[in-house]
């Protein structure tokens, strides 16, 4: 059975100020029926690691596909799991964009991420122009294959849908344009991962708020949400936590 799971992707937004979000959140919302992610810009993870005391996880926004060396302003996934992270979203598009990473990138990253015992949750989403030309489940489909770790279980893998034209545009698909994008999904994870890949978690992400969060969660094989915006007040994200 898979556990929901609500995570918070903060981006590049916090300071040590808004720790006392997280403390809100929490004393809100002490025993959700769902998985509670936060993940914090790298600056927080280890202040809000020790802030929660295990009672939510805390994550990364990315690390280094290498584990330590000469390789400067590179954080990696020992660092992160050291500081108190238990995951790291990897191959977020802001990155795929601005940063140029590739699906071997990811792949790399996503492979030493979980051999460093992390939880990897690899985004991938099309353009407004695929979309539209019909092309979604082609690049998802070759997203997947690109980026997804050998090493994973259905315990150590997330992926998170998050088409590029619905993140912070305040547009989302419609239920069933999500159902048909996780359900395919689903049978990619069956097909690579055998009975694991009914164990992995499908998250949709991309304009999540309190107002849709419930439409969505009852679309099939939507496990969660990866929120971005909305993860940032305890009052919003504690909306779409109760949601779940
Ligand atoms: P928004 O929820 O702000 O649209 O961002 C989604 C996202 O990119 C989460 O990773």
């Amino acid at each position: 059975m898979r556990r929901k799971l609500a995570a918070g992707n903060w981006k590049m937004n916090g300071l040590r100020a808004n720790l006392g979000e997280i403390e809100a959140l929490i004393a809100a919302h002490p025993a959700p029926e769902c998985e509670v992610l936060i993940c914090p810009p790298y600056t927080l993870v280890s202040a809000a690691a020790d802030l929660v005391k295990g009672r939510i996880a805390i994550g990364g926004q990315n690390c280094h596909p290498q584990i330590s060396g000469a390789y400067t302003g590179g954080i990696s996934a020992r660092m992160l799991k050291d500081a108190g992270a238990s995951h790291v979203i990897l191959g977020h598009s802001e990155r795929r964009a601005d940063r140029f990473e590739s699906d071997e990138l990811v792949h790399a990253k996503s492979t030493t991420a979980i051999s460093e015992g992390l939880i990897a949750i690899i985004c991938v989403g099309e353009t407004e122009r695929e979309r539209d030309r019909g092309a979604t489940l082609d690049v998802i489909s070759s997203q997947l294959k690109g980026s997804l770790p050998l090493n994973a279980s259905g315990a150590s893998l997330v992926i998170a849908y998050e088409p590029i034209w619905a993140i912070g545009s305040g547009r989302t698909p419609t239920l069933e344009q999500i159902a048909e994008v996780h359900d395919f999904m689903r049978a990619e994870m069956v097909k690579k991962f055998g009975d694991d890949g009914e164990e992995i978690r499908l998250l949709y992400g991309g304009s999540v708020k309190p107002s849709n969060a419930a439409d969505i969660f009852t679309v099939s094989n939507v496990d969660g949400a990866l929120v971005g915006g909305a993860s940032l007040l305890a009052s919003d994200f504690g909306a779409i936590v109760a949601a779940l």
